[in-house]
């Protein structure tokens, strides 16, 4: 096979690999830098506490090294459940509950498992990518729902009214919502909710960051809401809360009727996930919960710190509130987001990304990760104030 041959490959044709090419990029310039202050990916600086990690370390010396039941491990999925009820969410059985290797390998079999060609998701926009690539793997068609800053860029019921056609299948909630770090409130989520069973919409809420808010914020998971069990598919995982991104574990849950075939695909693209991950997935949940505070509080105090920053600078962004990233609008620097994240990479050693990795149709505002210590965003924000310092006096002085 030829190498152009690659071209006409399913894959390069249907999704936008761009984001990953930004994404490699950065980090193959950081990887070339010394002392680069790294607010780029969502991966928690934070380790996985330690009852956890020995919880996989028994699993392993026991030997759990073998395949593992297709929907997880029952202990685990029972553990899943009682989690999910706990937090207001709606009542599962066990087999309605699949754990997968993480939330994004989830967002695939959902959306191969629900969306025919011609089918239309409704995405949020800016919003987590992978749901749009997921979806046009599936040959279906991606309507993107623009938010911006007049919302705090978050989703509304009448931004999601705008975009239903009669095509619309499914719609996807990511509460809070990466990039941005904001929270669609529960009044608005029972509208959306509303509006789902008026044109029989099936939801997929992603509550992956539904621990971490902030303030007075809370998250009302959709599955839950009168009508709504029927039709929602909740996505989450054990990344976010419990600082276990390397460990590849996460979950999603549904309708015995949504989830046979979810099951079914996902048993073909993963057998089961690593024994020694559901292990520690389940000390995570039904282990001492002080650790998920802890680190909720750590990231609230690096969010005031940034935003003291931001304000400092002058520099807007939308009000975080959930998650642990903040957005921010750097177009008053005058150039595109894109490039002055790499301005700041490579003369700031700050790294952060583009929206436009996460499908914003701007290109003025980047996300910065709360994934450093406060002494080192109080550091960036210095470096941030340099670079854009150097921005501003070219631009005064356009060279000759
Ligand atoms: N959902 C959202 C909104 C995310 O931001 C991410 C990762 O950043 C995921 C799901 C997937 O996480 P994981 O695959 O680590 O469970």
């Amino acid at each position: 096979m030829q190498a152009s041959d690659l071209h006409a490959n399913r894959l390069a044709n249907r999704v936008k690999l761009k984001d990953a090419h930004i994404i490699t990029k950065m980090t193959d310039i950081a990887a070339g830098l010394e002392d680069v202050i790294k607010l780029g990916r969502g991966d928690p600086d934070l380790d996985t506490p330690a009852h956890i990690v020995k919880a996989g370390q028994d699993a392993l010396g026991r030997g759990e090294t073998h395949y593992g039941h297709p929907l997880g491990l029952p202990a685990l999925r029972t553990a899943i459940a009682e989690n999910i009820k706990a937090y207001g969410g709606a009542d599962y059985a066990i087999d309605e509950i699949v754990v997968t290797p993480g939330g994004q390998h989830a967002m695939f079999v959902i959306a191969l498992a629900l969306l025919n060609p011609g089918d239309e998701i409704l995405v949020p926009c800016p919003g987590y990518n992978p749901y749009g690539q997921a979806a046009e793997l599936a040959d279906a068609s991606v309507v993107n729902i623009r938010m911006s800053m007049e919302t705090n860029f978050t989703l509304t019921a009448d931004m999601v009214k705008a975009a239903i056609t009669p095509k619309s299948k499914v719609l996807v909630l990511i509460n809070p919502n990466n990039p941005t770090g904001t929270v669609t409130a529960p009044d608005e989520v029972e509208k959306i909710a509303k509006l789902a069973i008026e044109h029989d919409l099936i939801v997929i809420s992603d509550e992956i960051y539904a621990r971490l808010t902030y303030g007075n914020q809370r998250i009302q998971p959709v599955a839950s809401l009168p009508g709504m069990r029927e039709r929602t598919i909740t996505l989450s995982g054990f990344s976010k809360a419990y600082a276990m991104t390397g460990w590849r574990i996460g979950y999603f849950a549904g309708p015995r009727e949504l989830i046979v075939a979810m099951a079914e695909i996902n048993h073909a693209f993963a057998i089961s996930v690593a024994s020694v991950s559901q292990h520690a997935a389940l000390a995570a949940l039904t282990g001492p919960q002080d650790c998920v505070e802890e680190m909720r509080l750590i990231y609230d105090e690096r969010r005031k710190a940034l935003c003291e920053g931001l304000d400092a600078l002058g520099i807007p962004y939308a009000e975080p509130q959930g998650a642990f990233y903040v957005y921010a609008n750097v177009a008053a620097t005058g150039l595109p987001a894109s490039e002055f994240c790499e301005r700041l990479l490579t003369e700031g050693r700050v790294l952060m990304y583009p929206g436009t990795i996460y499908g914003d149709y701007t290109d003025d505002f980047v996300r910065m990760s709360l994934t450093q210590s406060v002494d080192r965003i109080r550091e960036a924000m210095t470096r941030i104030e340099t670079v854009v310092n150097t921005i501003r006096a070219e631009r005064k002085a356009p060279a000759a």
